[in-house]
């Protein structure tokens, strides 16, 4: 691999309270890559993801994003510099538009020309909130917010885009949806973070995979590699 690394992680320890929720993570994510992180519940995935764009402080270990420590910074420098989060839930501004949502994306941006062509590239990309830029954000269906929230964050142009669970809750065919959208998002050459309690789908599209038990990163290697290892395969794929 000769691809610049993003994104480092070094251990990494993070503790709400008494409680040490991440204990001593170490990731790397190059430029390009689609990385997955999957795990059990409470493993520590999303305390991770937000520790790496500054909605948590970490306790102890390191974070380098283009080679430079991220230690201390905010959410909103990081999402200036290209490093955006999807939380889980969405979070879309439901009184809002679906043009409107997509124009708070771009808030960090100053080119006004770019932010309207970005907004006619997102309605490109997600044909579905075209046909509904008027609505009210708050009406849409869940998979329908997913990709507004998807889109929202692509319109403040990241280097790296860690997606937390964006298919949770959701029907098959909108999963199904969603997993070709993010696969349309590598494509368009945006790195990805992808947290998925849906393991063997995340897992066949990603090109490497982390395993995360109780805080610690248990395995890790290529996306197919893991898909076929059978202590995944037991643990999460559920055979
Ligand atoms: P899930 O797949 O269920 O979202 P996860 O792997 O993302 O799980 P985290 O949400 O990072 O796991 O949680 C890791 C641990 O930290 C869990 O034990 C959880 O209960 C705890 N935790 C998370 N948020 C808080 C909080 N705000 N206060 C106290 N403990 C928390």
């Amino acid at each position: 691999q000769t691809r610049p690394v993003l994104l480092q992680v070094q251990g990494l320890k993070v503790a709400y309270g008494g409680i040490q929720a991440v204990k001593g993570v170490d990731l790397q994510v190059r430029e390009g890559e689609l990385v997955t992180l999957i795990g059990s519940n409470g493993a520590g995935k999303t305390t991770t993801m937000k520790a790496i764009t500054g909605g948590l402080a970490m306790n102890d270990g390191d974070i380098q994003y283009l080679g430079r420590s991220i230690r201390g910074q905010g959410a909103w420098d990081l999402v200036r510099r290209g490093l955006v989060m999807v939380p889980e839930g969405r979070g879309v501004f439901a009184r809002m538009t679906i043009t409107e949502n997509l124009l708070m994306g771009a808030y960090t941006r100053t080119d006004k020309a770019g932010i309207a062509a970005d907004v006619e590239r997102m309605f490109g990309i997600f044909p579905r909130l075209r046909e509904r830029r008027d609505q009210l954000a708050g009406t849409m269906s869940g998979g329908e917010q997913q990709m507004l929230a998807m889109a929202r964050a692509l319109m403040s142009q990241p280097k790296v885009l860690l997606l937390d669970e964006p298919s949770m809750g959701l029907s098959p065919i909108m999963v199904d949806k969603i997993f070709e959208v993010v696969r349309d998002v590598y494509q368009l050459g945006v790195t990805i973070v992808l947290v998925e309690q849906n393991a063997s789908r995340a897992l066949a599209i990603a090109d490497r995979g982390y395993v995360m038990e109780s805080g610690l990163i248990s395995m890790s290697g290529a996306g197919r590699e893991l898909l076929e290892d059978p202590r995944v395969r037991a643990a999460y794929l559920g055979e």
